[in-house]
Formats: structure tokens, sequence, C-alpha cells
């Protein structure tokens, strides 16, 4: 046995595992968790908002009544009363399907995994946004997939881009996309740019992974009609209680074409069995008594007074150069500093200045995004977001500063955002 004195094991690992690394970046994120530290960083739905006793009264019931089901193992596709629940919900943007079609999961991560799981081979293709979901990224790493970006522009993922990355690459399994208020972009298709990506889609016949845990949470309007609503055969769509209920159930959907489906379930049986049935049944009797269309309410509310107050702070605090966009929903806005600035060497000033960020170099795959950094807005509330922006803006003048005086970023030597920048797990989301 080789191996080093950390982890004798170390040349034991399959290769997909070598894309599991970490970097400094880590131990920064823990000093950011200190209460000091404004986090802008953690894309963590506000919870609180949600009211506990109610919770754990459903909790006792369901035990209480249910506990002989609750307690046991389930169906590896999940509860049948949940997925036609799941079905009233999805049809709030316009998905119809037969519950058969549906398979529940510990949250959409797990169904982005499953799904990569039964499409990709090793070097296979899967076409991503510029920047894309730095957890989806993660799980592409560790299948080996080949991950081109196609780039956006203020209307979501761009069409030209799409068809030059569906053209220049063999076997693209699938284009994923966040078409509704988008991490890390903050950005939104319109209805247009959904038909303009489905119909290229069906013309290269690439199924889309579509994945839509922040479309019910838009500030204005109706929710955006989902990609699925056009397609049911060409698109695999993933959605999730995370943000309309809460993260800590792990309850997520994947809406499938038939066989995409049955291959799902048997891949999710492999992986665990069967979802949680107590959390299935949490969720499932919360949906039949209490108001759970007015709480999606008082989180759009919540997260629309704090996207207010971060714009504003912005508007009113940060230098010129700096731009980000404004999200219609969701949990994000995504900067792009002045050219001269790095968002990853910028990092430990701004945690020394007791604020928080995800560099850019997180949501992409080949090293882009140096300038960016993305903010969200979901957790601190509207007098701390202000704080944390203040702060922003005097690491970022100071930046800009030293950039004056010595003509360069800061700290010498290669980015440490890299293909492989390690984001911890609570700023995964
Ligand atoms: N997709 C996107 C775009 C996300 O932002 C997240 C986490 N916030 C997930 C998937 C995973 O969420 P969950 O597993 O909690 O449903």
């Amino acid at each position: 046995m080789a191996g080093n004195r950390m982890d004798p094991w170390v040349d034991s690992y399959a290769q997909r595992a070598q894309g599991l690394t970490t970097s400094a970046i880590r131990a920064l994120f823990s000093v950011a968790a200190r209460p000091e530290v404004v986090s802008l960083a953690g894309g963590m739905p506000y919870v609180s908002a949600l009211d506990s006793d109610q919770f754990a009264d459903i909790a006792a019931r369901v035990v209480r009544e249910q506990g002989a089901v609750a307690l046991q193992y389930g169906s590896g596709q999940g509860d049948q009363t949940l997925r036609e629940q799941i079905l009233e919900i999805s049809g709030l943007v316009g998905v119809r399907s037969h519950p058969d079609d549906v398979v529940v999961t510990a949250g959409s991560q797990m169904g982005l995994d499953l799904v990569t799981k039964i499409f990709c081979d090793p070097g296979d293709t899967v076409i991503v946004e510029s920047p894309s979901y730095v957890g989806a990224l993660g799980v592409f790493r560790s299948y080996q997939c080949n991950v081109v970006h196609a780039a956006m522009d203020e209307q979501g993922l761009d069409p030209q881009s799409l068809r030059e990355g569906l053209s220049e690459n063999p076997r693209v399994k699938f284009i994923y996309t966040i078409p509704s208020f988008h991490n890390p972009a903050g950005l939104t298709q319109s209805y247009e740019r959904r038909k303009e990506i489905l119909a290229i889609a069906q013309e290269f016949n690439v199924p889309i992974l579509e994945d839509d845990p922040y479309g019910l949470l838009g500030f204005e309007g109706e929710p955006p009609k989902a990609i699925r609503s056009l397609d049911d055969q060409s698109v695999i769509y993933l959605g999730s209680f995370s943000k309309i209920i809460a993260s800590g159930l792990r309850v997520g959907w994947v809406i499938a074409p038939h066989g995409v489906r049955e291959k799902l379930v048997l891949a999710a049986e492999a992986a665990t069995l069967c979802p949680s049935n107590f959390s299935q049944l949490v969720v499932s009797r919360y949906l039949a008594e209490q108001p759970w269309q007015q709480q999606i309410k008082v989180f759009q509310e919540l997260y629309r007074e704090r996207r207010d107050a971060l714009l504003q702070s912005m508007q009113a605090l940060m230098p010129l150069g700096v731009t980000w966009t404004v999200p219609l929903g969701g949990f994000y806005s995504w900067l792009t500093l002045p050219q001269q600035l790095n968002a990853t060497n910028m990092l430990p000033r701004a945690i020394g200045s007791m604020v928080a960020y995800v560099p850019g170099t997180g949501f992409f795959a080949d090293g882009q995004g140096a300038q960016n950094l993305r903010l969200s807005y979901c957790y601190p509330d509207p007098a701390r977001i202000e704080e944390g922006v203040r702060r922003l803006s005097g690491v970022i003048e100071a930046e800009l500063e030293l950039v004056d005086t010595f003509g360069v970023n800061g700290d010498s030597g290669p980015s440490t955002g890299s293909a492989h920048t390690h984001i911890p797990k609570s700023d995964l989301v």
C-alpha cells in the first residue's frame, strides 16, 4: 500500500473520485460561518419563515397515526399520494403528467445524480449554461462528463451558442438548463426563448434536463411555464420542495418520459432503496392540510424584500464598473467586477472585512468566472444585506485602489479558482 500519512488509500480511489478535490476556499468559508460575518454566500432557504409548531404537530401525527408506514421502507418510486400532489404543484408551471411518470427523490440533487448516472458514460458531453449550478457541475464531474458551456444573454441560455455546442461535440447526452431564476445568474428565459431552446434540442434529438427549484418563487406575475409544459417526450423535469417548503426534508422529484422513468426508478432503488417515507408523509400531510400556496406567497414577499434591499444598496454603494443581474425571483444576483479584479483572490480580504460571497470560478467547469461572484439574498435580513453590501463595496474599492497603485490585482500567481474550485457543502445550494 502506497498512500500517505493523511490517507493510506489515496492510490486506491476510482478515477471518478479524482474530481472530488478541496481548496483553500473551504478554510475561508469555515471562518465565514461566524455570526459576525455577513454571508451572502450560501443559498440557504429562510426556513424560519415556517411555523415550526405546525411542522412538529404534523410530524408527531405522522408517527402516531401512520407509524407503521412512516417508519418502514416504501416504494422506490415514492408515495402514490405524494406523487399526485406533486402533479398539482407542477401544474402551476404548466407541467401535466401521470403520477406513474413521477419519481420522488431525496431533493433534486439526487435527481441530477440519477439522470447523469443513467445517461452518461465517462467522456460523454453535457451542455450547461455559463455559469451553471455548482452542485450540478460536481455531479457531472463525478461521472467524468465532458462539460461544455453555452453562453447566456439577458434572456438566459443563448440559442446560437447552444447550437454551436451541439454541432461541435459528439455524444451530447443532454442539455442542462435552469430556465427560471437561475442559480447563480439570476436570469429567466422568456417563453419565446424556451420554445427556441426546445426546438434546437428537438432538431438535434438531445433531451433537456430542466432544473426548476425556484420556478414558484417569482416576484411578479404568474410563474414562468416550464419547458416540460411544451414537450413531455424531450424534457426531463426536476422539481423540489426545498425552496417552497423546507430543504431539510430532502424531498424532490423527477418527471420523465416513461422509458427514462423506468431506468430512474431502478437507479434510485440501487442508490437508496426508497426515499424517506417519513419525510414524504410529512410533506404530503402538510400539502393536504395547510394553505401551502399562502406559504409560498410569504416566501415570495420575504425574498422580494431582500432582493430589493440588495439591489438598492448595490445601486447606492457599489463602485463604478461593477455590474449585476436583476433577478425577478429566486435567490441570486450575479456580479461582474471591473476587468482588472479577481473575485477569488479578493475573497480573503472580503472575509477579513466580515462579508462572504461565492467566487465565480466555482460555477464553471473550465476556469472562467474570475471576474464574477454570486451574491445570495435569501438568508440575511434586509439590514444585514445592506451592511454586507457596504462591506463588500469597501473591499472592491480598496482592490481598485491597489490596482491603481501597483497595476496588478493583489495576490500573484494563478487564480485558486479553477475547474476544481471546491465550494463547501452549505454553499453548494
Ligand atoms: N438545482 C439547483 C439549481 C439548485 O440551486 C439546488 C440547490 N439550491 C438544487 C438543484 C438542489 O436542491 P435540492 O436537492 O435541495 O432539491
